[in-house]
């Protein structure tokens, strides 16, 4: 066999670009207006309507998002954010960057999300605020969390990147609650090319982040430059440079449009690798919450038991790498990088679950583009592996 699909190499993620997003960006490109201007401000009110929010907010990435959120809370040196080690390092990194302490809690073993019977012990007289990770887009216990923050006055930063479309009892995520940050990125389940937002329910957030993401102007640039606005701003704050381009709306619009049937054909691929999977030993799988929630199956991410499979995780992403499978490592934990044992004194054995499962953790294919068959070939290829 020469040119049959199995030559051909089968990506852990590929985003799903519609001909009318690129007819979208090409008429952006003709228009005259590039960078922010009416795109943005359509594919903001879309997310607004979406996510039934008063304030949405595009940026340049969710790290940016993330960064300019928690810059608003104006945070003093070792003002400390709770959040979770099994995450990309952005959540951390921006904790640092907005001048804050990041204090972790260890993961649940089954869901990899932050533990929230943890958060109550690790609040101190200098927490300011909480940032769950919504892992994989299923949603962390939110009503418990909400309530240590309520009872203790903490701001809570749901890092969203991998969950929007995703519900927590029947919500929404990003439709209630404080703060949530929601990421474009081409991996996510819907994309800008890069791109992120702010969602929020309070006013005088939305208009710190609003000022902080474009240099503390007070001004919008396509008002000053626009028939009726006017040319002079002021800076009031050294803000950013954080602002979403037209050109990313443009196709944002028509990701948002797709996004529940990109969500839906994610989870009969999830729930098909489930429904195969469920029995080899050689992997142990994601387990669900008790609560009703609607999970938005960003990754699927079964642990490599070594013993079984006869190969450590780096080993079996090697091998499936070999028939032409691709997978990622979403996330190694985060308080073992070097920056954070150096500076914040993290070690190994300090966060057991979340350790575990980065020794284990693998991202196998899972996009709305994959046929079955294109799933098939990711179990044989494993079974072939494994025999
Ligand atoms: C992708 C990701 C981010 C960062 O998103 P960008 O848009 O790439 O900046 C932050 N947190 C988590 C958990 C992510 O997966």
């Amino acid at each position: 066999m020469t040119n049959d699909s199995k030559e051909q190499f089968l990506p852990f993620s590929r985003p799903t670009i519609s001909q009318e997003a690129i007819d979208e960006v090409v008429t952006c490109l003709k228009s005259g207006w590039i960078t922010t201007g009416p795109r943005v401000k359509q594919f903001e009110e879309d997310l607004k309507n979406y996510l039934n929010a008063p304030y949405a907010l595009c940026l340049t990435s969710a790290t940016a998002g993330l960064h300019l959120a928690l810059t608003a809370l104006k945070l003093k040196p070792d003002d400390e954010v709770i959040t979770t080690p099994m995450t990309f390092a952005a959540t951390l990194n921006t904790i640092v960057l907005a001048g804050g302490t990041p204090v972790l809690v260890d993961v649940e073993p089954g869901t990899y999300n932050m533990d929230v019977t943890k958060i109550a012990k690790a609040v101190t007289k200098r927490t300011r605020a909480i940032m769950p990770v919504h892992f994989a887009g299923l949603p962390v216990d939110l009503d418990p969390l909400y309530d240590i923050a309520k009872k203790h006055n903490l701001r809570v930063i749901e890092d969203a990147a991998h969950a929007i479309g995703a519900e927590y009892k029947g919500k929404r995520i990003g439709s209630f609650g404080d703060i949530q940050v929601f990421s474009f990125h081409p991996n996510k389940n819907m994309t800008t090319g890069e791109g992120g937002c702010v969602v929020t329910r309070d006013e005088q957030l939305a208009s710190e982040v609003a000022l902080l993401r474009f240099h503390g102007m007070d001004r919008e640039a396509w008002n000053r430059f626009g028939k009726t606005g006017s040319q002079h701003y002021e800076i009031i704050a050294p803000g950013y440079k954080y602002n979403m381009m037209d050109i990313q709306a443009a196709l944002g619009l028509h990701q948002l449009k797709a996004l529940d049937g990109f969500i839906k054909r994610r989870t009969d691929l999830a729930l098909r690798y489930h429904a195969i999977l469920k029995d080899w030993p050689q992997l142990t799988l994601t387990t669900s919450p008790s609560y009703d929630r609607l999970h938005a199956w960003h990754l699927y991410t079964p642990l490599v038991n070594p013993e079984k499979a006869g190969m450590d995780r780096n080993g079996f992403m090697a091998a499936l790498k070999e028939r032409n499978i691709g997978t990622g490592l979403h996330y190694r934990a985060a308080h073992l990088y070097p920056y954070y044992r150096e500076n914040y004194g993290f070690k190994p054995g300090d966060f057991p679950n979340a350790e575990k499962i980065s020794d284990r953790i693998v991202s196998l294919p899972l996009f709305p583009l994959m046929s079955n068959s294109d799933q098939d070939r990711v179990i044989s290829a494993m079974k072939d592996v494994f025999k």
